[in-house]
């Protein structure tokens, strides 16, 4: 800036005075300096040199059991879904090289979107390049200035940065509570646009949300409803169509966000909904419009898992067995878990604080099991968080050894008596 040209009451900051834009870091550097200065292992940089099946792979040289990936129905290995994906790459190449609303819809995108309707039973189907994309999209697409969104304080990120980019008025509420909800949605302006935000299965903590009755509440305030479905999808509820279907509530949410990256074994985000008046949103969604569509082998592998997760009973029964043996077993030994009951695939064991919950993930990780450390200010109240999500291909001697494995670290670490 040159001299002269300085507005008098304004400070000059000049080069010498600059802020580091990295300061804001500093704190973070710290703190992992700090974390690894005794020789642990880096949680947050763990490479799988290898990976043998959904639930086993080779990491930083160790044959390791996987009890902490999405890969809820292990889909991932799954014979036809690789064969579609290979099939694909051969016939349409490697990628579409362009948005959805220009070249980049192939006949592969439309065959994701007819799975997915059917799948839901639902209208309309909207496939987008990641999870994350899905609720940024349209979220921000469909509450803006002058509308508010209504939403549990334990969203995901992507649904945050969803209500910011959307520039809505965002009025959060205490997680899972009914009457707090309530109170928000009384408090808005008359005549103002309302969505309400909430998730199916919280993943961090694994609880699920009482959507029949938070619904019936944002009904009665005649708001619209999107639910975050990305780790019940697949799993929970009869035909795997997540929480709003095993609690009979599927018809009344307005927008159902997924994620292909979770049960479905690859990557991509959809929403479905029978709002007459969706597919105006392929034209106006920027994160649907600005951005190349996924490649023709990852909506075919996608397509392939949908309709395969429609008939997935026995995984599903079999992945329930895996996620209360291993609640209760780990209830048995002593650990504090994030749920009284097992109400999802994911169990949170809680650690005193970041030091140990570092310390026994790496104990686990050398007995040969890899679990999610995470830590705020992803986890609510500030808590660390071991957190495991089991597998529908874990074998019953499996989640047996996992347990075997917990009880040795625990004891080593100090974690159990
Ligand atoms: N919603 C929730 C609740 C999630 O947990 C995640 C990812 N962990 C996403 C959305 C984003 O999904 P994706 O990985 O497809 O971007």
């Amino acid at each position: 800036m040159s001299e002269g040209i300085d507005e008098p009451d304004k400070p000059v900051i000049r080069t010498g005075d600059t802020p580091d834009l990295f300061a804001k870091f500093d704190p973070l550097i710290a703190m992992r300096e700090g974390l690894l200065a005794g020789g642990q292992e880096d949680p947050f940089n763990l490479v799988m040199e290898k990976v043998l099946s959904p639930t086993r792979a080779i990491c930083n040289g160790r044959d390791t059991i996987l009890l902490g990936t999405y890969n809820y129905m292990g889909m991932t290995f799954d014979e036809d879904v690789i064969a579609a994906g290979k099939q694909a790459l051969d016939q349409f190449g490697s990628g579409t090289t362009g948005s959805r609303v220009l070249n980049g819809t192939y006949r592969g995108h439309k065959e994701c979107e007819n799975a997915l309707r059917e799948f839901y039973g639902m209208d309309h189907a909207m496939v987008f390049s990641t999870g994350y994309q899905a609720n940024l999209g349209i979220i921000s697409t469909i509450a803006g200035k002058g509308d508010y969104i209504v939403l549990d304080i334990d969203s995901h990120a992507s649904i945050w940065d969803g209500c910011k980019l959307g520039d809505a008025e965002i009025v959060p509420f205490k997680h899972n509570d009914i009457e707090a909800m309530d109170k928000r949605l009384g408090r808005i302006p008359e005549g103002a646009g309302k969505l309400v935000v909430l998730e199916g299965v919280y993943s961090m903590l694994g609880d699920i949300a009482p959507l029949k009755e938070m619904i019936a509440v944002a009904k009665k305030h005649g708001a619209m409803v999107l639910v975050d479905e990305a780790h019940s999808m697949g799993f929970i509820g009869e035909h795997g169509r997540g929480v709003a279907e095993a609690q009979g509530v599927l018809d009344d949410v307005d927008f159902v966000i997924g994620t292909f990256s979770k049960s479905v074994g690859t990557v991509g985000g959809f929403c479905v909904s029978n709002h007459p008046k969706f597919e105006i949103l392929r034209l106006v969604c920027r994160p649907y419009v600005f951005t190349a569509s996924l490649p023709p082998s990852v909506v075919a592998t996608a397509a392939t898992s949908i309709r395969k997760l429609m008939h997935g009973s026995n995984k599903r029964a079999h992945l329930w067995e895996n996620s209360k043996t291993l609640h209760q077993g780990l209830t048995g030994l002593g650990f504090q878990l994030g749920t009284a009951e097992p109400q999802s695939a994911i169990v949170a064991v809680i650690m005193p604080d970041l030091e140990r919950g570092a310390a026994m993930w790496e104990a686990l990780l050398k007995e040969g099991l890899y679990v999610n450390l995470a830590r705020p200010p992803a986890t609510p109240a500030n808590m660390t968080l071991l957190r495991c999500s089991l597998c529908a291909e874990h074998s019953a001697e499996e989640v047996q050894t996992i347990l075997g494995m917990f009880e040795r670290a625990g004891k080593a670490i100090g974690i159990i008596g």
